[in-house]
């Protein structure tokens, strides 16, 4: 059953309201320092229906920096270009640790849980760069957002960028690391150079929302009716998305909205409906997981409110 346009758009305000008057609203990640000016009030909402109706609410038009979202799209394209291939560089597990966790690459021989942990996307970089110079593949990478999104627009925050740069500790270690196993090929900088920026796309949830399309609609963008990937793969991707997009947090995002969803340190989440919507929510304040707090609990609402989860009303 399809949903009407016009519940559509007075869940999504009202979703809205209630969010704008709540006082628990996480805390802003300052590991990054340029994340942590954001203004912790900001909040928006967007879910585009299979018709392309554009429900909105808030700060919709707002960049934010979409930080691990990314891996949703880089995954998309490294297995675009290698195939199943990948899957012997990165498992597709969920991991049970925080994003940035180092514990289990030893256990594991360097292959990272997933492609969304931090390690997992940087190998799949790694893949994305080999045969390229850093600029192309990041070059690639911003088109294919501007492709999805139909919005030419988007760009790299490079404050945001030059910020994780210089502070990212962790994600040197973890990429070191990987390359003592063999499992990244290129010159350890030039990978993280690459996941730095790609981190730091910078774009509203309207943005967003437009680029997941594909997910929801089965591989195909419904406006121009492309296929941008079969709709296995597809289908794949969103159940990566399930189980890993939240980290730590997956099961309770799973118990909570039931929707594939994946998170970024910016505030922000992508979130896929199948056949349904493609939704994009914003709000920098994260819970300690380092998940959107107000984020989660704006979807939450939704699906409940319109019988989206996937396991059912
Ligand atoms: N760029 C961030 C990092 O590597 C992404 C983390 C995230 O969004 N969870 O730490």
């Amino acid at each position: 059953m399809s949903t009407s346009t016009s519940l559509l758009d007075q869940v999504v305000r009202e979703i809205a309201d209630e969010m704008a008057q709540r006082s628990d609203r996480g805390e802003v990640a300052s590991y990054i320092p340029e994340l942590a000016r954001v203004d912790a009030n900001s909040f928006g909402l967007v879910v585009v229906d299979a018709d392309g109706h554009v429900a909105a609410a808030g700060d919709r038009e707002t960049p934010f920096s979409i930080q691990s979202i990314s891996k949703v799209f880089t995954l998309t394209l490294a297995l675009g270009k290698v195939g199943d291939r990948l899957w012997s560089r990165v498992g597709r597990e969920p991991s049970g640790s925080p994003f940035n966790s180092i514990v289990q690459l030893e256990r594991e021989r360097g292959i990272p849980r997933n492609p969304f942990i931090n390690a997992g996307a940087i190998a799949v970089t790694d893949l994305i760069l080999s045969g390229h110079q850093p600029r192309e593949a990041l070059g690639e990478i911003l088109r294919f957002m501007r492709f999805l999104a139909d919005d030419s627009s988007i760009t790299i925050d490079e404050a945001v960028a030059a910020s994780e740069q210089r502070t990212g500790f962790r994600n040197i270690a973890l990429a070191n690391y990987m390359k003592s196993f063999g499992v990244i090929e290129n010159s350890v900088d030039f990978t993280l150079g690459v996941y730095f920026h790609h981190c730091a796309i910078a774009m509203s949830c309207r943005q967003l929302a437009m680029a997941g399309r594909y997910l929801a609609y089965a591989g195909r963008n419904p406006s121009t009716g492309l296929n941008v990937v079969q709709a296995e793969r597809a289908r794949r991707i969103n159940a990566i998305m399930m189980t890993c997009g939240h980290y730590d947090g997956s099961g309770e995002f799973a118990y909570r909205v039931g929707l594939p969803g994946k998170s970024g340190v910016g505030g922000g989440i992508l979130a896929i409906a199948p056949g349904k919507a493609s939704i994009a929510v914003w709000s920098p304040g994260l819970d300690a997981n380092g998940n959107s707090h107000l984020g989660r609990m704006a979807l939450e609402a939704l699906t409940r409110r319109l019988g989206w989860s996937i396991f059912g009303v």
